[in-house]
């Protein structure tokens, strides 16, 4: 799916990208033919049938999502779909739920994303499946946003880096990987059909970025586009969107596949760059037999256009291994190697927020008594709902699985379980890690509501457990899925007095530590009040292992916030309607989105992108900063750690463009070093020509501008070196 011209265009490459070898131009181009070759062979019937998914034969795995029909005579193989956002979504086998991708995203980490699509792919594999549809990068436009969980965060190249790395882990073991949701789907409200109304810059520049640098860096074999419209068009009939500039400008040579149920017509869609239908007859019924027969003989859509859709699924599966090694439903997960990655994911997922008095490491020799508090410390939180959910955990939902309301499915009412719980406590590990320990839980007994709030008499034993204790930990969380609209408000809804609970242990013990599960930022009107707060996000099925590990010291945190969180709901770049979320959303915010709003307006949020603390300290000095004839800033800066224990440090690299109608700084790239305590290390960042250019709407390309000013630190906020260029 690569083009030989994209890498001679400058401003079109982003570093590393064009450096594809002869090898892989080769591999392509045989892709190519192999894909041609097969589709000349190739009846009307056998053509039509490879543009529709259908929901599964008995042939297919367990659980799918969509069952696409091969071609025995010419040796094409059946192809079976599934979610694979945090896991697999199979809704009938076994899977393992890995921390929620935001969380991947809080690592900052390329090689991590990496090794999750290798890691989620591989179960895939093993259930039999050979398309994931788990590349979820739409931006954190809108922080109440219900499906935030299944991205990246609020930044472009953050989001753009960490999906091509995931895509080409799950690539590397022959699953082909879907990227979604193209494009503009950054809210629930009105999810089917909405009309998001987005300039051509703010497109090209925010919500575009991470798909192109997807498409460039990963090759995905296969782009899902959205529910809604864009700019007036459906996403899935959208000329300008899939013919101009997916396939056109990006030189996209993958499948368009539709959301399931985005397909809204047959010709229209096909014209502007549609290639499959999900699920036919299920949702909609445009692409089956007897329309795509009739706008083929009427010459709605012709005969070359027709094998252009076929051809591109069958390079898709070609590249990305799947024709020649499908996989075989029936296999084994390897659990015990998944539930340890799933545990080192969360580990770099994990966010210290605040930290007073360097209350965290708790010393477990030291440490007597803990009050644990809160329902979900009991009952791990693992993931958010819908199709990122995963159905069935390995370790197994607790009887009754709490919050359903409806089982359709099985995995307790999945979609709209909005966390399955398992029996994975944070208490369990906590006490695991501090044996000699005292600890006392009170929860509150959800198994039923779970959105229960807690009784006074629960508050009150709360408050007494933490009295008597010498630290009080409180784990709060806040659900959220696809299909639940987005929260009306960050604060903490349910149950809906958890704040109260917060402030009451709080008052109780000045060594109050709070445990946020969770895939929105979220409000913390006791923040002054409480000595330590950690971001844990959906942690995965080895969520409490990892909390207790970070609370304990046994790993040293070092994950920073890849959304900002605001002071209140009003301060958020979206609140302009007093906080009711337009149905057909006009993104008036334009290039202001995340921390670009808030550097704009100069409005303090309570912790910025970027921002995350550890156990150790890190010194920043010695800016350098060179720029090459085509345009790559050369960044390099020292970082020392500087304190007494070992850590990882993401250190920052942001831009101010010499452009008036451009936010005041964006971020230009980052390295994760990791350093024992005294060690000193040189980091080089190379910012490519496009991450210092803008979009130049009437001239449809990238224009570079070059940045007037560098600034390197710890947050988008905490920043230490400045170079004036
Ligand atoms: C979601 C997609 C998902 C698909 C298949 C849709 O409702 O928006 O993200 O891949 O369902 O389950």
């Amino acid at each position: 799916m690569r083009s030989k011209k994209m890498c001679a265009i400058g401003l079109l490459c982003l570093g590393a990208v064009c450096g594809f070898s002869a090898a892989a131009q080769a591999q392509s181009e045989a892709a190519r033919e192999r894909a041609d070759a097969l589709v000349k062979q190739m009846t009307l019937d056998e053509k039509l049938q490879m543009l529709v998914s259908k929901y599964p034969m008995s042939s297919a795995p367990g659980g799918s999502a969509g069952y696409i029909a091969g071609v025995e005579r010419l040796h094409i193989p059946d192809l079976n779909l599934v979610d694979s956002s945090t896991g697999s979504g199979s809704s009938t086998l076994d899977s393992v739920v890995y921390p929620a991708t935001l969380g991947v995203a809080a690592s900052w980490n390329e090689k991590l994303a990496e090794e999750y699509g290798v890691a989620v792919a591989r179960d895939l594999r093993a259930q039999g499946f050979g398309m994931g549809l788990g590349g979820g990068t739409n931006l954190a436009r809108e922080p109440r946003g219900g499906r935030l969980f299944e991205y990246l965060g609020e930044d472009p190249l953050l989001a753009g880096k960490l999906i091509a790395a995931r895509t080409r882990g799950t690539q590397s073991q022959h699953v082909i990987a879907t990227i979604k949701h193209f494009a503009g789907n950054e809210q629930e409200t009105n999810r089917i059909g909405g009309n998001s109304q987005i300039d051509e810059r703010t497109l090209r520049e925010l919500y575009l970025l991470p798909f192109e640098i997807a498409v460039e860096e990963s090759n995905p074999g296969s782009v899902m586009c959205s529910y809604n419209r864009l700019n007036g068009d459906y996403a899935c009939e959208n000329n300008h969107l899939l013919n101009e500039i997916l396939k056109g400008e990006w030189k996209f040579a993958g499948q368009v596949q539709s959301d399931w149920g985005a397909t809204h017509s047959t010709a229209k869609a096909a014209n502007a760059g549609l290639d499959e239908e999900e699920v036919a007859g299920v949702f909609t019924n445009f692409f089956t037999n007897l329309p795509m027969r009739e706008a083929l003989t009427t010459k709605q859509i012709s005969e070359e256009r027709l094998d252009d859709m076929v051809r591109r699924k069958l390079v898709a599966e070609i590249e990305s291994g799947f024709f020649d090694d499908p996989p075989q439903a029936g296999g084994k997960l390897d659990y015990a190697r998944d539930a340890e990655f799933a545990e080192r994911a969360e580990e770099q997922s994990i966010v210290l927020l605040k930290n007073e008095g360097a209350l965290l490491p708790l010393v477990s020799s030291k440490t007597k008594s803990i009050a644990v508090i809160g329902g979900h410390a009991d009952e791990a939180v693992m993931t958010g709902g819908g199709s990122g959910d995963v159905r069935h955990p390995h370790t197994g939902t607790l009887s009754g699985c709490g919050g359903m309301v409806f089982a359709e499915h099985a995995g307790c009412g999945w979609w709209r379980n909005p966390w399955l719980k398992v029996e994975q406590p944070i208490t369990r590990s906590i006490a695991a890690l501090a044996p000699q320990a005292q600890l006392q839980y009170v929860g509150n007994s959800d198994d039923v509501e779970s959105y229960r709030a807690y009784s006074k008499d629960e508050i009150s034993r709360a408050v007494d457990a933490a009295r008597k204790s010498d630290v009080a930990i409180v784990v709060v969380a806040q659900p959220s899925g696809e299909d639940f609209g987005d929260q009306p408000s960050l604060s903490l809804a349910n149950p809906s007095n958890q704040n109260e609970l917060v402030e009451a242990v709080a008052a109780a013990n000045k060594h109050t530590i709070v445990v946020v599960e969770n895939g929105n930022p979220i409000l913390m009107p006791w923040k002054d009040k409480v000595a330590a707060i950690v971001e844990a996000w959906y942690p995965g099925e080895s969520g409490g292992k990892a909390i207790a590990n970070v609370l304990f010291g046994k790993v040293n945190p070092s994950g920073k916030l890849p959304l900002s969180f605001p002071a209140k709901d009003s301060d958020s770049p979206t609140w302009n309607n007093g906080g009711v979320i337009d149905q057909n959303p006009v993104y008036s915010e334009k290039l202001l989105t995340g921390y670009r709003w808030y550097d704009s307006k100069q409005i303090k949020p309570l912790f910025e992108f970027g921002y995350g603390l550890s156990y150790t300290h890190f010194a920043y000095s010695n800016l350098k900063t060179s720029a090459s004839e085509d345009h790559t800033l050369t960044v390099s800066f020292t970082v020392k750690n500087d304190g007494s224990v070992a850590g990882a440090e993401i250190a920052q690299v942001y831009l101010a463009l010499a452009d008036k109608d451009e936010p005041p700084q964006r971020l230009g790239g980052w390295s994760r070093v990791e350093l024992k305590a005294g060690e000193s290390r040189e980091v080089t960042v190379k910012i490519p020509a496009r991450m210092q250019s803008v979009w130049d709407v009437l001239g449809n390309k990238w224009r570079f501008v070059g940045a007037a000013r560098v600034m390197v630190g710890a947050s988008s906020r905490d920043l230490r070196l400045h170079a004036q260029m």
